[in-house]
């Protein structure tokens, strides 16, 4: 049985303020057998909010890094930095940083081995664009962005990284892929990192769906054989419709 995992990308929003009175707020009380909270934050808060939810069951997670240990790279930060101040996972590749930040298939797939590298779960971000859907490429797009990122890595290895498929078309639009349609492609990923690794291995693989994820719509997403979890932009913000979204995963 996958677990489900829950991850909320924060982007680039929240004061120290809003952090504290976010964390004030969550009151957890998942089973964590069957579920994993996670929220990723802007890396200047990830320490303190990592030190605050020590004890706790929420993990921390930044939403990059660079691929290299150190050097110089103006402006960046690394996966030993994030493994030092107390993050556990890592987002690569969001649609967003491919758009805006010049993230290449490449760069995602040296970022993953170097998340692995220092313990950090890496939350690989796949997804197609409205075009590429409505031109019928979506699983031959979203399978080479899997192929690509996997490159190299051990069937053990594999089998630690999250995949987030996430159509560009459903992030931030109100507009969510049927559950039917966003399952159809997790079902295809997890053909594809069974071509790569083997059935065991991805059937360990934990797939999540995200677009307009929000506490109404989640329950019908995790029903599907194939999503095991969600990445949450908007509804990952407020304590209350976070909490919301982690209890719905967890009945
Ligand atoms: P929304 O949930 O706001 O659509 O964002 C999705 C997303 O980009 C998560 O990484």
């Amino acid at each position: 049985m996958r677990k489900h995992v829950i991850a909320g990308n924060w982007k680039m929003h929240k004061t120290e303020e809003e952090i504290k009175q976010f964390m004030d707020n969550l009151q957890l009380t998942h089973d964590q057998e069957k579920t994993e909270a996670v929220i990723c934050a802007p890396a200047l808060y990830v320490k303190d909010m990592a030190e605050r939810a020590k004890g706790s069951s929420l993990h921390i997670g930044a939403q990059t890094m660079h691929f290299e240990e150190s050097g110089a790279f103006t402006g960046e930060v690394s996966a030993p930095m994030l493994t030092d101040i107390g993050a556990s996972h890592v987002i690569i590749g969001h649609s967003e940083r491919r758009m805006y930040f010049g993230e290449t298939d490449e760069s995602v797939q040296q970022k993953t081995a170097q998340a692995l590298a220092h313990n950090l779960t890496p939350i690989v971000c796949v997804g197609e664009s409205l075009e590429q859907r409505e031109t019928g490429e979506t699983n031959a797009f979203v399978g080479s962005q899997v192929t690509r990122a996997l490159e190299g890595l051990t069937h053990e290895q594999i089998a630690q990284v999250i995949i987030a498929y996430e159509p560009i078309w459903a992030i931030g639009t109100g507009k969510t892929a049927s559950s039917a349609d966003a399952n159809e492609v997790c079902t295809h990923i997890r053909t594809v990192v069974s071509e790569l690794s083997d059935e065991e291995t991805a059937n360990q693989v934990i797939i999540q769906y995200g677009g307009s994820v929000k506490p109404d719509n989640i329950k019908e997403l995790l029903e599907q054989s194939d999503i095991d979890g969600a990445l949450v932009g908007g509804a990952s913000l407020e304590a209350d419709s976070f909490q919301a979204l982690v209890e719905a995963s967890n009945a």
